[in-house]
């Protein structure tokens, strides 16, 4: 089974269907735009995330698509459970078998996550479908070199134990979380705490994040596993705004965006607005005739300065002074993330994991996540 580094949290880019029907089949110059492919882009990334149900169909995926099979390499299969879900409620009947899910993640990746049902409205319902499915991943698996990984829902604090309880004597080997709503990065950092308080089964191998890379997320899953040592990692997409709107993240504070125009734009930049190895390889005239299909080289730029500003905030997740210099610029609503964060984790520690106390010391954290608390008079950072 693959190993993810415990040092500091993994960012997987999720893999977008513009590029895997169209981008990466073309080029711009010499530069091809899988990032999973030593020396064929702009830069090198080992990592990625796609989705079983979008590629059903496309049973040799991950051979067809080169990505490599070595294990520096990782690739994680979303199962298309929220695809699924999302469809039904539009009244679509979407006709997959759980087993060609888990059959499709087995023959291509080196992650897997279980078939769920995630949280669109009826809890119970939510669960009992997602339990059955787990139960068809746990009793007809036929490869054990895959990671399988357990998914926690919930909106709120009896919802997670609740779930928790339904699924946690399944035999799988990591973890997955989807807390409600996504932005709330104490109601994950809660979610993370109770699978580790009660020693659920392949925590230590793993646990992912579902689709979040805000830059908050970033600092609370960076001083998470420098904290536990335990490996984690995320998901998002965000980077294709460059394709779909022309959203250009500023290499300083991917938070905000530069709008980028096309051909029909006054054309008042007169150079790239950065240095990374995508951009210093463009011109800013291709981006405005959009020559080589320049929304690609956007979503490059944005996905490799989302990996930079990762990096940076992995590096600077135990120098608490300096990780509140480099994000006070960035994160204006939730100014106290790292003190909130470190004062958390420390008394989870040094309660020898009292839950009880954690929640009743911090709930306005875990229910409101944060933005609307002005300050904190909670802890100092010990
Ligand atoms: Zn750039």
């Amino acid at each position: 089974m693959i190993k993810l580094p415990n040092d500091s949290a993994t960012y997987f880019p999720a893999a977008g269907p513009q590029f895997e029907s169209t981008y990466w089949k073309t080029k711009y110059k010499d530069f091809g735009f899988k990032w999973f492919l030593k020396g064929q882009s702009f830069f090198h990334y080992p990592y990625m995330l796609t989705n079983a149900f979008n590629n059903i169909s496309y049973k040799n995926y991950r051979d067809g698509q080169e990505f490599p099979r070595d294990p520096n390499h990782i690739l994680i299969g979303d199962s298309g459970g929220f695809q699924i879900v999302s469809y039904a409620k539009k009244g679509i009947n979407v006709n997959v078998e759980p087993i060609s899910i888990l059959r499709w993640l087995e023959n291509n990746c080196d992650i897997g996550m279980n078939l769920d049902f995630p949280l669109l409205d009826n809890f119970n319902h939510s669960l009992s479908h997602s339990v059955e499915n787990f139960g068809v991943f746990e009793s007809s698996r036929n490869n054990y070199d895959i990671m399988l990984c357990n998914v926690l829902h919930g909106r709120n604090k009896k919802e997670l134990e609740t779930w928790y309880k339904s699924v946690c004597n399944f035999d799988f080997d990591g973890w997955a979380i989807g807390v409600k709503p996504a932005d709330n990065i104490y109601l994950q950092l809660y979610a993370y705490l109770l699978l580790h308080s009660n020693g659920a089964k392949g925590l230590e191998n793993y646990c992912h994040f579902f689709g979040v890379a805000s830059i908050r997320n970033m600092v609370i899953l960076a001083i998470l596993t420098k904290k536990l040592g335990y490996p984690v990692g995320f998901d998002a997409s965000s980077y294709n705004v460059g394709s779909t709107a022309r959203e250009f993240f500023m290499p300083e504070n991917i938070g905000g965006h530069y709008y980028l125009g096309s051909k029909n734009s006054e054309r008042f930049l007169t150079g790239m607005l950065c240095d990374c190895p995508v951009c210093r390889n463009i011109n800013i005239n291709d981006i405005y005739e959009d020559s080589g299909g320049s929304g690609v080289l956007i979503c490059l730029h944005n996905l490799y300065v989302t990996i930079e500003t990762n990096r940076v905030i992995n590096c600077l997740a135990k120098d608490h002074k300096n990780l509140l210099r480099y994000t006070s610029t960035m994160i204006r609503k939730d100014i106290n993330i790292v003190q909130n964060i470190n004062n958390i984790l420390n008394d989870y520690i040094e309660s020898g994991h009292d839950m009880d106390m954690l929640y009743a010391r911090y709930e306005e954290l875990f229910i409101l996540g944060g933005d609307k608390i002005p300050a904190s008079n909670l802890n100092g950072i010990k």
